[in-house]
């Protein structure tokens, strides 16, 4: 068998299309434009990189990109004090405070600072606790791609066994409550989890979260499964030259799975388009009107 590749740039193209239909509407019908803040501190490579990418896609689909870079020393009560003015402005209809933060600030308390409405990544605690008891919340942008993706290429998910492997709070975790609010059996498989393989092998969708490179075989997966990578790893290979591989290894995974998602061009454009989506569900909310459909858990 050889997988379906589930194409995850083309799929967040798509969104980026969906919500930007969405904003032109806002903007038109009702004077609205949602606005998103990213708060950054420090100068973080890979951080920067991922601001600069968020901001040039929120200005894509229509909206409002502020951008607060502030620098690595910048103390707990600045950066509580940026926030609660981003909380109070009502031209931010979003907030993210690009992860993780320099040592000496406790992102849980940053985090927690953020006004729950306004908070599109979905790590608040009262979203993880509004996901955990299936009320409306904001959901984490990563396995909200990952949902939407599953129910593109697999329609229904009801009844089918899920097993996600890995329990962060911003993967693996909620992951497991949107497949369980779409009604999927979920297991959650975690390092101190026995005989992974095979319980893997009973899986008819199956989470790769590890961190680690390509530790999910093609042994792993049941015959016809679909295989959700959300692994991005640097790798350096036998000729020196660094690549991206995903915590499943590709190919022996796509000669038994039914579908695949790959690395690069998989979970990964989702992210950033479903933070989009979030915006723009929040500012929706904010303003009492309906939610886009299809955008939303
Ligand atoms: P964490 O390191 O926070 O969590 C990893 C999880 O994997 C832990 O629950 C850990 O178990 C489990 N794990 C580690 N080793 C094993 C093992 N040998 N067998 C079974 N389970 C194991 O990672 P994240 O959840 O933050 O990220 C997971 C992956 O997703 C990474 O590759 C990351 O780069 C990627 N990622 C991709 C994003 C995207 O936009 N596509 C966004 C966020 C992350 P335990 O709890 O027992 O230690």
């Amino acid at each position: 068998m050889t997988a379906t590749v589930i194409d995850g740039k083309e799929f967040a193209a798509r969104v980026r299309a969906q919500v930007a239909t969405h904003v032109a509407r806002l903007k038109a019908d009702h004077g609205l434009t949602p606005g998103l803040a990213v708060v950054l501190v420090g100068e973080d490579p890979a951080s920067q990189v991922y601001v600069g990418a968020k901001g040039r896609q929120t200005v894509e689909v229509g909206m409002n990109s502020y951008e607060h870079k502030l620098p690595a020393d910048t103390s707990e009560a600045t950066l509580l004090a940026t926030i609660d003015r981003l909380n109070r402005d009502p031209a931010v209809n979003g907030i993210l405070v690009q992860l993780p933060l320099p040592g000496h600030l406790d992102s849980d308390l940053v985090i927690n600072s953020i006004d729950p409405a306004k908070d599109v990544d979905g790590f608040h605690i009262s979203n993880v606790g509004l996901l955990g008891t299936g009320q409306k919340s904001m959901v984490p942008c990563t396995p909200l791609g990952c949902l939407m993706m599953l129910r593109d290429h697999l329609g229904p998910l009801a009844g089918l066994h899920a097993v996600v492997v890995g329990r962060s709070n911003i993967v693996g975790k909620p992951m497991a409550q949107l497949l369980l609010g779409d009604s999927c059996t979920v297991t959650i498989a975690h390092s101190k989890t026995r005989d992974l393989p095979a319980l893997c092998r009973t899986a008819d969708i199956l989470v790769a979260a590890v961190g680690r490179p390509e530790m999910v075989t093609g042994d792993f997966v049941k015959p016809g499964a679909t295989v959700i990578d959300v692994g991005i790893n640097r790798i350096t290979g036998a000729d020196g030259k660094t690549r991206l591989v995903g915590d499943a290894q590709y190919d022996s995974c796509a000669r038994v799975a039914g579908a695949i998602t790959p690395v690069p061009g998989g979970v990964g454009p989702m992210t950033i388009a479903c933070l989009l989506a979030n915006t723009l569900t929040a500012t929706c909310r904010a303003h009492g009107l309906p939610e886009p459909k299809g955008l939303t858990a």
